[in-house]
This record gives structure tokens, sequence and C-alpha cells, in this order.
């Protein structure tokens, strides 16, 4: 028997008709649909009238499923990976499954389509000929400023994601760290308040700072000397 397939799907990270046409064939043709959060997968689902069973997956619960995962494959049943939203993997759950998965010989299949990094940095105006990525920042200041230093001193576009309650304090941090630079604010990409702010980080800082941020933001950081 042929055995099954793991297909990550990029879903919309805000407007849902940002899906491709194969994710949606995907979504269709698999027998089970592995969710971070099955109500967020409902709304892809019942906006493109798709009925298809869903299991709960998460990295917490990886360990304890993943048994039940590869009796499935084994099996020849199709399995889509799905996050909230955007590209599964990117800052969300998924890389045990598909590191295990390859592991074990099966085949993983992506199905490419939104990612909030790469719409944010193409729409920066910053150089995109090289980029790093280093999503979230870790919690702790040492850390945080560890990171920024390795990172920010390459020759190559810095993208970060951030909380919008920790925009204003990351902005300070990047001038602590790595002093003048070019930064750009990415807020709720393709969403309708879709808002792009760009410039030195000392401006920046002082249009957001003591403002409640909303939504979601992807903080970008141009390689030293670069401005528009
Ligand atoms: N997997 C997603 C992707 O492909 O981009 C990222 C998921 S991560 C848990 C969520 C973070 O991505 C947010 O906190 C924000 O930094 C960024 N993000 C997601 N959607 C966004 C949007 N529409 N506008 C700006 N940033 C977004």
């Amino acid at each position: 028997m042929e055995k099954g397939k793991l297909y990550i799907i990029a879903t919309p990270i805000g407007n849902l008709s940002d899906i491709t046409l194969r994710a949606l064939e995907t979504l269709k043709g698999v027998d089970m649909i592995l969710s971070e959060d099955t109500r967020e997968t409902d709304k892809i689902l019942r906006k493109y009238e798709i009925e298809k069973p869903q299991l709960s997956y998460r990295d917490q619960n990886h360990d304890y499923i993943f048994p039940r995962l590869v009796e499935s494959l084994d099996n020849g049943l199709g399995l889509a990976l799905i996050s909230d939203s955007g590209t599964p993997l990117i800052s969300d759950p998924g890389f045990k499954l598909v590191r295990d998965f390859i592991k074990r010989g099966f085949e993983v299949i992506s199905i490419p389509g939104p990612c909030a990094a790469i719409s944010a940095l193409v729409t920066s105006g910053f150089p995109t000929d090289k980029f790093s990525f280093v999503g979230f920042l870790p919690k702790s200041g040492g850390e945080r400023a560890k990171l920024l230093n390795n990172y920010g001193n390459l020759d190559s576009t810095l993208i970060i994601y951030e909380s919008p309650f920790r925009v204003e304090k990351l902005l300070k941090e990047i001038k602590e760290n790595l002093g003048e630079r070019y930064v750009c604010l990415a807020n709720e990409i393709t969403k309708v308040h879709e808002k792009i702010l760009r410039g030195n980080v000392e401006i920046i800082l002082e249009a957001v700072k003591g403002k409640r941020l909303k939504g979601e933001y992807v903080v970008l950081v141009a390689k030293d000397g670069f401005s528009i």
C-alpha cells in the first residue's frame, strides 16, 4: 500500500482570500487536518465550504499523538498541517512533526503561501538579497541584546516578530545595541488597517512613544548605513 503524505499548508495572515487554489484542493483531498487551533481552521473551512476532521496539533502534544499519526500515514491517509496564520513552522508548531516524519521515511510536501516575514520584507524597501529572520526574540534582556548584536551586525536585513506591547521596548533596544539604523514597522499586513512605517529608529521611536499599539507587527532593521 502506498504510504500517506504530510502536506504543510500556508493559510492567510489576515485577509481570508489569500489562500492558493492548490491549498484548497489539498485541504479537500486530505483525510485529516492537524490544526494549531481548530477554531481558526474552522474559519477557513467554513468560508471555502470544506468539511474535514481536525486534530489539535501543538508542540506540547507531539509525543502523545505522534504514534497515531505514523499509523495514519502507514495506512495511506493524507494529513495536512495548518497553523493559526501564514506558513506553519515559521514561529509556529510543526518542526518536530516534519523532522520526525522525515526520519521515518515519509514524504513531506509544502503548499506555499503567505508568510508575514516575507510580506513585510518585500514592502519595506530594504535590501532583499540577504536577510536574517529571528522570529520572536527571547524574553531575557541579556539574551535579546546578544541576539540583536549577533544578527543585527550582519550585512543583511534583520526581520523580527514582536507583540504590539513590546514594539517600543524593542526599538529602544535596537537603538541601544545597533545605534542609528533605518527601521520598518509592518503592522496588520493584508488587513483593513495595514500600515507600514519606515524611518530612522529615533524618529520611529518618537512616533510610537507612549501609544497603545494594536494589531500584529513585524519589525525590520536595515543593515548599517542603509536609508531610503
Ligand atoms: N506562521 C506565521 C507566518 O508565516 O508569518 C507567523 C506566526 S507567529 C505566531 C505570529 C507573528 O507573526 C505575529 O506576532 C506578528 O509578529 C507576525 N504576523 C502575523 N501576521 C501578521 C500580519 N498580518 N501583520 C503583521 N505581522 C504579522
